[in-house]
């Protein structure tokens, strides 16, 4: 293999769900739901991009998924992966890294009556505008890592309001980002660039001068660990890309 590295975020940058595909695409089933049915897919040209790097590239995923949902994605990663927004990293053998994990788990606690603050700001507003969201803490591996409201696709808008709520409420202890109909909110310690810096550091086979590093990702969450990378992918018509555009 070239000394070539690619961090990947996963939903919306290398798959999505159906109703984020066109019609009449070339699909293909990149992930399954809890209960084992087809629910995120990869379109022709991101089949095509994935080939494309699998062919010479170590490909890390950088995800906001638990390490139970990153099972139910089709592609695999062999040489590692970084999970929970960053909380997590999983060596080429899928074990948790340790040393990452005795960093972030004592933030994790510490952290732990800002999210159930954030949990019961989100239901109360849930409620209060009888919306069809739903606000759960995302955990793993005996810990919590985010808040992620999610509400009914194409209805990202109703969580605007909220996003503002949370944002000035928390400032800047957490960040807040609503991206399509996803609104997460995720302690300041808990980044995915942290995770990817660590990766760099205790995983690749070479330094950053000596190869190439590339970047994936769709979101404002992603930016961090894109900004580390020699070059940046971004699906046109993202968040990031729009907010890059202004
Ligand atoms: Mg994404």
């Amino acid at each position: 293999m070239t000394p070539i590295v690619a961090f990947t975020d996963l939903d919306d940058t290398l798959f999505q769900t159906a109703a984020k595909c066109r019609p009449n695409q070339n699909l293909r089933t990149a992930a399954l739901s809890s209960s084992g049915e087809p629910l995120s897919f990869m379109t022709l040209g991101q089949q095509l991009l994935v080939d494309l790097l699998l062919k010479d590239a170590y490909l890390i995923a950088v995800t906001a998924r638990t390490g139970a949902s990153l099972s139910r994605v089709k592609l695999k990663f062999n040489h590692g992966a970084i999970v929970n927004a960053g909380g997590t990293i999983l060596d080429p053998n899928g074990q948790v890294d340790q040393k990452w994990h005795d960093i972030t788990a004592p933030k994790a606690k510490q952290s732990q009556a800002l999210l159930t603050e954030a949990l019961e700001m989100a239901n109360c507003f849930i409620d209060h505008f009888a919306l069809e969201a739903k606000a759960r803490l995302i955990g793993d591996y005996g810990l919590n890592f985010y808040l992620s409201i999610r509400t009914l696709p194409g209805h990202g808008s109703e969580l605007s309001d909220l996003e503002k709520e949370l944002s000035e409420f928390f400032g800047p202890k957490a960040a807040v980002n609503l991206s399509g109909h996803n609104l997460t909110v995720r302690p300041a310690y808990l980044d995915k660039a942290r995770a990817v810096e660590f990766f760099i550091e205790n995983y690749l086979a070479f330094s950053p001068e000596e190869g190439l590093i590339i970047g994936l990702g769709d979101s404002l969450a992603d930016l961090g660990f894109l900004n580390l990378c020699h070059y940046q992918l971004i699906p046109t018509n993202s968040q990031l890309a729009k907010f890059r555009a202004l």
